[in-house]
């Protein structure tokens, strides 16, 4: 038996027989060519081919991983129309007379490299999408065949790296588990693994792959991360065990499905998904969230080479708020510096940058990006039901300002005559334990609190959440913390405000109980974690002191 430890990023369990994931390898022959527009034809004929293809590819992602899920295809559609993309292409083939099939490629390798180079991750991951697309490009060109086939049997996928593509055009029923020598948790790739529920480990190494071969028996923990080759009896009963347990209880969760958050004593309380793309809605909507509790909305914000424009953001913020019909949508206002860094801002570089120049602080100091933040927010309010979060405060002066800013935004659209939602709740995130501590202070000026617990920790125990090695140190249930969660809730509740609470601790059932007698309102956690959170509820008695 062998075994290799990588970073699981769908927790189930998956036995079966290994297959390795066999790729289309273009390859391409600099050619040189006479007739220059023959060559830009094939180019836009390969184009519309492709079109073609990705078209059926999101029709099919969309009835098995839903549409939020099945965009990425929309935007390989997009990618293709790219007007730099497409004069790179044609340039190249002009000015050096030379096959389209050679254009693409280099236009590929030119584009895969500006994307890797930047240091934003999200950014880094689009040069995985341009090679996707270029490889397609080029297979219709040469005439290529169809996307990768399966045989009969259901197997554990093994691959250097799965693109989007290639991860939904497997066959569903045949894929016992992704498994990947590369890879990033952040990727599409690991998103979709998660949201058509089938183990995945990604980060295995390079030797894993050289040292499996096609049909070897293998068993897959998504829980721990970890793959077992030609595993020992031990080993396959512990996990074939553990496998029945995970299971059973996720199908036991699905039964929570439509049932209310409900203590025993009849205590109702709301619990919410965690979102920081427009993409998690359908992961939102398949848990059965009552709402969205925390949009980081700094996501469109990481996503872009430069500032979004208004009507960027209200085309992102409307989405939502469709999307979830009427339900409750809180978008947190920008939350960038920190670990979280956009290269366009031109931020100074800190000492400590998580007690630096971050979220709330960038938007009153330079209010045009607040403004045109709130302006969009304001205008998609109209399509549903919103509430607007500011992050990182610490004083009653900041918040007068924010509020002011925010009444004259309204203001202005109302002179603009621009249609709004009559009512948009306004809260603050608890996240640092000023906030906690003047949180009588903060109340009567809000609609709700929402406790951010992740940064509230971090300050209060002094330990940087970016920092493995004083991991130690961090003890999430630290009486401090829950005595200042506590202390906000007491001043919420005497000023009419409601409370919850978004930071990861929320996902915490060992504190459900102590959540609810604190009188917390709300709970806001990743999408998957909304059934198990449900069911802790539902096993708390209120009764007994
Ligand atoms: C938090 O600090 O708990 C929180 C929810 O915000 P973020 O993790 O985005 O800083
Ligand atoms: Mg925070």
């Amino acid at each position: 038996m062998k075994k290799y430890t990588g970073k699981g990023v769908y927790g189930a369990v998956a036995i079966g027989k290994i297959s390795i994931f066999k790729r289309q390898e273009v390859s391409v022959k600099r050619e040189r060519i006479d007739d220059i527009d023959a060559q830009k034809q094939r180019v836009e004929d390969a184009k519309a081919q492709a079109t073609a293809q990705l078209q059926e590819i999101y029709d099919k992602a969309l009835k098995e991983v839903g549409e939020a899920n099945a965009q990425i295809f929309e935007i390989h559609m997009m990618m293709l129309e790219d007007l730099d993309y497409n004069d790179s292409i044609c340039n190249i083939i002009e000015t050096q007379s030379v096959n389209a099939e050679y254009a693409v490629a280099v236009t590929s390798d030119n584009f895969a490299e500006m994307f890797s180079a930047m240091d934003d991750a999200y950014m880094k991951e689009r040069a995985a999408d341009i090679r996707d697309i270029s490889n397609r490009l080029i297979r219709n060109l040469q005439a290529g065949g169809s996307d990768n086939a399966l045989g009969d049997d259901k197997v554990i996928i093994c691959a250097d790296d799965l693109a989007p593509s290639e991860t939904v055009l497997l066959d569903k029923e045949k894929v016992l588990a992704f498994v990947t020598a590369h890879g990033s948790s952040n990727s599409h790739t690991a998103i979709l693994a998660r949201n058509m529920n089938i183990p995945a480990i990604i980060g295995l190494g390079d030797a894993f792959l050289s040292e499996i071969k096609d049909g070897d028996s293998a068993i897959v923990d998504g829980f721990t991360g970890e793959i077992f080759i030609s595993p020992d009896e031990e080993t396959t009963a512990r996990l074939e065990k553990k496998q029945k347990e995970d299971e059973e209880k996720k199908k036991l969760l699905q039964e929570l499905k439509g049932k209310e958050n409900v203590t025993l004593d009849g205590k109702k309380i709301n619990i919410y998904a965690n979102i920081g793309s427009v993409d998690n809605i359908g992961a939102v909507l398949l848990n059965d969230a009552g709402g969205i509790g925390l949009f980081r909305s700094e996501f469109l914000y990481l996503e872009s080479n430069d500032y979004p424009t208004e009507e960027q953001q209200f085309a992102a913020y409307k989405k939502v708020l469709e999307s979830m019909a009427g339900k409750k949508v809180i978008i947190r206002t920008l939350d960038i510096g920190a670990d979280k860094q956009v290269d366009y801002f031109n931020l100074a570089k800190e000492e400590n940058p998580a007690l630096g120049y971050r979220a709330i602080r960038i938007c009153l100091t330079r209010p045009e990006i607040f403004k045109t933040q709130l302006r969009a927010l304001y205008r998609a309010s109209a399509y549903g039901n919103l509430g607007i979060m500011f992050p990182m405060i610490t004083s009653v002066s900041e918040l007068e300002k924010i509020l002011a800013i925010c009444s004259e935004v309204r203001d202005e659209l109302a002179a603009e005559g621009v249609e709004m939602a009559e009512k948009v709740e306004l809260g603050i995130m608890i996240e640092t334990p000023a906030a906690a501590v003047i949180s009588d202070l903060l109340a009567p000026m809000v609609d709700f609190f929402s406790v951010g617990t992740n940064d509230l920790t971090q300050y209060t125990l002094a330990v940087d959440r970016q920092n493995p090695e004083i991991e130690e140190f961090c003890d999430t249930h630290h009486e401090a913390i829950l005595r200042l969660i506590e202390f906000s809730a007491q001043s919420a509740h005497k000023h009419g405000a409601w409370i919850g609470i978004c930071g990861e601790l929320a996902a915490d059932t060992s504190l459900t109980e102590r959540f609810l007698r604190m009188g917390i309102d709300e709970l806001s956690v990743s999408p998957t974690f909304v059934l198990k959170v449900r069911e802790a509820v539902r096993s708390v008695d209120l009764s007994h002191a």
